[in-house]
């Protein structure tokens, strides 16, 4: 754990200041629940908060209280760029290095002249001026709620705060199941009910919101799946072709690896996308057990996150990605083996 300057931090909130708060590139439930979170949290003691994000985000996190005045660097770029100029001080949650925001606004944030303060769970961040940085924590919208306790805060948390906090937690620990998910998790998670957050509407809002062509495109993604049982590994793989047929749209990806994962005895996951916009193949990558997929992802596909859950990327084409991800598996066969946890 890296709790950096945190006194000076709090010095500083104790006055009214003009706060720009980001989020990732392809923002997560994570990204937007804490964002939000800190958010409503920093309007209620005075501040002037402004929440940017890189680009869009999915239709199921649209209902999040304070949705509507999230600004899209891509899209609302002088607007974004005025609230930097403006602020004091920027937030920067749930990443861990500038580059996690993408070319644009990275050259943005790397001309930006005030102090960044980072919140994040990521491994290996890189060194900002004030930092709550933890890699053991289930989602960054949990050391929001911990920020808001150790600010002396946590009455300040009502309904909005809580529901959005609760959401973060719950995406990122795939609904509490996740080795991630401790006690003190569990205990945050009641503590948000009982300040208003209604846990049944959220995971509906959540869970039930797909569009009968992502169900459709589900179904395409699952029977391109191929099971490698000797690297007790399984890989799913969708061509650009398959997203158009099924009218695509941000979001609708989200979670396919973990069927993968869902395999008995696949220790090993990983979807494949091509993603024309980008010229590149984007991917997620799971784990179970001690095999970590931060690692490979770092090693071999320009990428990282967290040891069960990490995300990358290739400039080649689908197939040559493909082939170069099954030719990295025999070197490993022995840790995937030791990985599973029968
Ligand atoms: P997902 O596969 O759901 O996109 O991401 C899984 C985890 O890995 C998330 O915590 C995400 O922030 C991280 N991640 C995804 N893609 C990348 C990437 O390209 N680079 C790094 N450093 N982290 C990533
Ligand atoms: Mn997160």
């Amino acid at each position: 754990m890296i709790l950096k300057h945190f006194t000076e931090l709090q010095e500083f909130l104790s006055e009214p200041r003009n706060v720009v708060i980001i989020g990732h590139r392809n923002p997560d439930g994570d990204a937007i629940g804490s964002t939000l979170g800190l958010k409503h949290y920093l309007d209620k003691k005075g501040h002037k908060t402004q929440v940017l994000m890189p680009n869009e985000y999915p239709d199921f996190l649209h209902w999040i209280p304070g949705s509507k005045t999230v600004k899209r660097f891509d899209r609302q770029n002088s607007q974004s760029v005025k609230a930097l100029r403006k602020s004091d001080i920027v937030f920067l949650l749930d990443f861990n290095a500038l580059h996690r925001v993408g070319n644009d606004m990275q050259n943005t944030l790397e001309q930006y002249e005030n102090d960044f303060a980072l919140i994040d769970h990521h491994q290996q961040p890189d060194d900002f001026m004030y930092m709550y940085s933890d890699t053991s924590m289930s989602s960054t919208c949990q050391m929001v709620y911990n920020f808001i306790e150790m600010m002396g805060d946590v009455e300040l948390i009502d309904k909005d705060i809580a529901t959005c906090l609760y959401t973060g937690i719950m995406t990122d620990t795939g609904s509490f199941r996740f080795r991630s998910t401790t006690s003190t998790t569990h205990r945050i998670i009641a503590d948000l009910i009982d300040k208003g957050a209604e846990n049944d509407r959220i995971h509906s809002n959540v869970h039930d919101a797909n569009s009968y062509n992502r169900l459709l495109l589900l179904g395409q993604a699952l029977s391109n799946m191929k099971v490698l049982p000797e690297y007790k590994t399984a890989f799913i793989t969708l061509t650009e072709e398959e997203k158009k047929k099924f009218n695509y749209e941000k979001g609708d990806t989200e979670g396919v690896v973990n069927y993968a994962l869902s395999l008995k005895g696949i220790v090993f996951a990983a979807i494949f996308i091509e993603d024309e916009e980008q010229g590149i193949v984007k991917i997620s990558f799971r784990s179970k057990g001690k095999f970590s997929v931060n690692q490979f992802a770092r090693n071999y596909f320009n990428g990282g996150g967290h040891d069960n859950a990490a995300g990358g990327r290739s400039d080649d084409s689908l197939e040559n990605t493909i082939e170069r991800f099954k030719s990295l598996l025999p070197t490993y066969q022995k840790e995937l083996e030791d990985s599973y946890e029968a």
